[in-house]
């Protein structure tokens, strides 16, 4: 039967503002008024970056003390909201290590480096990185809402005086229009949602106007260090360059607050897809349980874990390390255990610009021409029958692979697989090789040595 519901005499509902949510605050902000609290821009004008500012909040350690106090130290600024989410007691604290410098940031350590991923050795013009075949990184502002601690992009992010012109929008613009290989911009920064609404509303215009690029996506951490920023506004400007994506830096459960989630909502409402990108930090999140329930609670807002990084090597963050193995423990005790859309993809950036490396436990224990030997995550050993009458895949028949557009040298492994190269030779392998043609073997006489290998007596 099909009931049909009467929907005479009901007025259109007029889209409201959700009531904004109940908002965790340190003692000293008290008196603002929630309008002012609410309001992004009084969160950006009040962040907190002086000793002062920051000893009113929080029992500082010496090291803490230190830290703030170094000169040239990475920028530090923190909103007042996520200030407010710091234990002032606990030098632990998840959200206090993110934020505030100890003075193991002034340390240098072996093989720090200012610029790890070599992103500027990448660059064809600046701020534009392009290191995949068929996407480039694009930074379009050194500033962030709140500064953390590890940053990769330290040499360039905060400084106030390194500001990209509307100059520098057009040659990297340029560059993306005249690249038909780029089908995805990742902007990026800094944190492009701290860019003044209508210069990000142009950028994306622009990017949206050129035929080869495909998607969008903007990486940013102000979900989470401002989610007061996410306005019905901003989401309504967002909402017009889609398809439009979102990766969102989340590092620990306790980030997670009634004003994030109301931001994650309102983005996925306007269907932007929400990615999660954290970094493994020593002493935030180097355990299997934290990174779980981050997970956990990243998908109950809508947010899809998207890769865990480890971190990375540069100057000022040799203190958040953690070795490699903690990685692989924390995917081990993942994988099975929570929903598989919750797992990220754990990812050493490999330095001198090597980029994404995935990393995982080993599941595959051994193989034979009949069959596969998988181990899952309670330990159980068990075997695939390989299939004993698969017709070899036809590239010659196929039009996905007819149509394939060449990587321009970046074809890699995928390239050996498909037999359209036989071998990849590192830098300067070929000039090493060299001795090894300098005597012509023709120039032997091989005739007078093949008595001796007759008696057995041919030396190698
Ligand atoms: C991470 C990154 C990308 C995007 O990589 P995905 O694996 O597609 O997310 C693109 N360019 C650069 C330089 C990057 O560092």
């Amino acid at each position: 039967m099909n009931k049909r519901l009467d929907t005479s005499g009901i007025e259109p509902e007029a889209p409201e503002e959700p009531p904004h949510p109940a908002s965790v605050r340190a003692n000293v902000w008290n008196d603002v008024p929630n309008e002012k609290w609410n309001d992004w821009r009084w969160q950006i004008t009040h962040r907190l970056n002086s000793l002062d500012e920051i000893r009113r909040i929080i029992r500082l350690t010496p090291s803490e003390e230190a830290g703030i106090a170094a000169q040239h130290r990475f920028r530090l600024d923190i909103t007042p909201y996520f200030a407010s989410l710091i234990d002032p007691d606990d030098p632990a604290c998840p959200i206090r290590r993110q934020v505030i410098p100890t003075v193991q940031e002034l340390e240098g350590f072996e093989s720090g480096m200012a610029d790890s991923l070599n992103e500027e050795a990448h660059s064809p013009v600046p701020g534009l990185v392009h290191r995949y075949p068929d996407r480039v990184l694009m930074l379009v502002t050194t500033q962030c809402a709140s500064y953390c601690r590890y940053c990769t992009r330290s040499r360039i992010v905060g400084d106030p005086h390194a500001q990209f012109s509307q100059a520098q929008y057009d040659a990297q613009i340029d560059y993306i229009a005249q690249a038909p290989s780029v089908r995805d911009v990742l902007v990026s920064g800094g944190d492009p949602l701290v860019l003044p609404e209508r210069i990000l509303d142009r950028i994306l215009t622009r990017l949206r106007a050129i035929p080869h690029v495909e998607i969008v996506r903007i990486g940013t951490r102000v979900p989470v260090f401002l989610p007061q920023r996410i306005t019905g506004s901003l989401v309504e400007m967002l909402r017009r360059h889609h398809p439009l994506w979102m990766n969102i830096h989340f590092n620990h459960a306790h980030e997670i607050t009634p004003e994030v989630s109301q931001a994650c909502e309102r983005l996925a409402d306007a269907g932007i897809p929400l990615g999660c990108q954290s970094v493994l930090l020593a002493g935030i999140n180097d355990c299997p349980n934290v990174i779980a329930d981050l997970v956990r609670s990243l998908v109950r807002i809508r947010v899809r874990p998207y890769y865990l990084y480890q971190c990375d090597m540069v100057l000022g963050a040799g203190h958040f390390r953690t070795p490699v193995a903690k990685g692989i423990e924390i995917m081990e005790s993942l994988r099975g255990h929570v929903s598989g859309f919750a797992i990220p993809t754990y990812v050493i950036d490999a330095p001198a610009g090597g980029g994404k490396v995935p990393v995982m436990p080993t599941y595959l224990i051994s193989q034979s021409d009949r069959r596969v030997v998988l181990r899952n995550f309670e330990g159980f050993v068990t075997t695939y029958t390989e299939p004993g009458d698969y017709t070899p895949h036809n590239p010659a028949t196929c039009a996905a692979c007819q149509n394939q557009r060449a990587e321009g040298g970046q074809e890699g492994i995928a390239a050996l697989l498909a037999g359209r190269t036989t071998s990849l030779a590192p830098e300067g392998f070929e000039q090493s090789h060299q001795r090894l043609t300098r005597i012509r073997w023709s120039e032997f006489d091989l005739d007078s040595q093949s008595d001796d290998q007759d008696k057995g007596g041919s030396q190698r």
